[in-house]
């Protein structure tokens, strides 16, 4: 039998947006002490975009990398270039660019 996928409410929504919010502000305070504590919050906050079909907004987005899902801090392990009216987004972990339009 095929598996139904139920509509989630949007009470249901706006708590899951909250904990991915919270995660994520978990996730730089954890850089300071412990790289892999964060990644592991990312991880978790991706888990729950995922289950309950929230996309994550573009501010969020540049915090990870989108090939190995490690948090990134510009400076630290990501660079942070601008090349024809595109930010791009250099993951030293994985060496992998993501580029980000600028409106
Ligand atoms: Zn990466």
């Amino acid at each position: 039998m095929p598996r139904k996928y139920s509509v989630k409410s949007h009470k249901v929504q706006r708590i899951a947006k909250e904990r991915i919010k919270f995660l994520f502000q978990e996730a730089r305070d954890a850089f300071k002490h412990n790289v892999n504590h964060s990644d592991k919050y990312v991880k978790m906050a991706r888990r729950i975009a995922m289950k309950y079909k929230i996309k994550l907004p573009s501010e969020l987005k540049k915090l990870f990398c989108k090939n190995c899902y490690k948090y990134l801090v510009p400076g630290v392990n990501c660079r942070v270039r601008i090349h024809k009216h595109r930010v791009i987004y250099y993951c030293m972990g994985c060496r992998h660019y993501m580029r980000h339009i600028v409106k």
